[in-house]
């Protein structure tokens, strides 16, 4: 126990010492003190506007535009946002060996910037910091596009083969990145203990990876500011904010 951090974090900071191989598993909670808003806390970009469907993207150009335009008006945000805390804490377990992979929801490429490995991190939603184009995988960057955007109205086609170009992300509706799938499986089936912060744990396949850590033996621990789907089956949950918490679990 420790009066000083709490009893909650103190638990955590026991469990990560414990612990011989950790997963973290990290969702739009970790990156809101970094300025980037989440989808489902109160005042959520969901709140706001309904997702774009990969299949109406893919079909309608009218659509596409305006999933460059809701892009673009967030370029500020994701362009000024820098590793916050919590994604600090995350690069010291890594970096001391504690951790072996990060698991990511995000596309904001804050773990990266934070100095955990390419290598490490697993991105099973995808990226917004690039674009890639949809029929032959062609990487783009999104200067060139937002400017033939501003001149034209419209995103400019792939340079190779004249697909259409999207964001690296994945889409509701767009098939799940198959070897990033594979690479998280393969972690959180070696890990002992698994860690999600900041995730509802709503969105599936994502959310079968804490499940799928339980069942296999692995503690669960899950720091999040709202109840979230597994909190019944986590072995620890902390419902505070995950750059303070996660400083001082890590700082123990
Ligand atoms: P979510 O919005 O469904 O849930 C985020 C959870 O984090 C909420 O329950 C909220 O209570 C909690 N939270 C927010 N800030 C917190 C803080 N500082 N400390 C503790 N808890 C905090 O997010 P999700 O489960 O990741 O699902 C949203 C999907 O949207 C993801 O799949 C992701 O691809 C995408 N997304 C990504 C970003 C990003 O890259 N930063 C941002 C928004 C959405
Ligand atoms: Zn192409």
């Amino acid at each position: 126990m420790n009066a000083a951090i709490g009893d909650e974090t103190a638990g955590l900071a026991a469990m990560l010492a414990e612990a011989r191989r950790v997963v973290v598993f990290t969702g739009a909670g970790i990156s809101t003190e970094s300025g980037i808003p989440d989808f489902r806390s109160p005042g959520g970009i969901w709140t706001r506007m309904a997702p774009i469907d990969f299949q109406d993207f893919v079909a309608s150009a009218e659509m596409r535009r305006e999933a460059w335009r809701r892009r673009f008006a967030m370029e500020e945000s994701f362009a000024a946002a820098r590793p916050n805390a919590g994604h600090m804490a995350v690069a010291s377990l890594v970096a001391r060996g504690k951790a072996s992979h990060v698991i990511t929801q995000n596309i904001d490429n804050l773990h990266q910037d934070s100095g955990v490995p390419d290598d490490k991190v697993i991105e099973i939603h995808g990226n917004t910091r690039y674009a890639k184009c949809l029929d032959c995988g062609t990487r783009m960057e999104l200067a060139p596009i937002r400017a033939h955007f501003e001149a034209h109205g419209d995103p400019p086609d792939c340079a190779a083969c004249g697909g259409i170009v999207k964001t690296a992300t994945i889409s509701f509706g767009q098939a799940m990145p198959e070897l990033e799938m594979a690479r998280a499986q393969a972690a959180t089936l070696a890990a002992d203990l698994f860690l999600v912060l900041g995730s509802s744990l709503v969105v599936y396949p994502a959310a079968g990876f804490p499940l799928m850590a339980r069942r296999n033996g692995a503690r669960l621990v899950i720091v999040n500011r709202e109840p979230t789907d597994q909190d019944e089956i986590a072995s620890l949950v902390i419902r505070r904010s995950i750059g303070e918490t996660m400083a001082a679990a890590v700082a123990q």
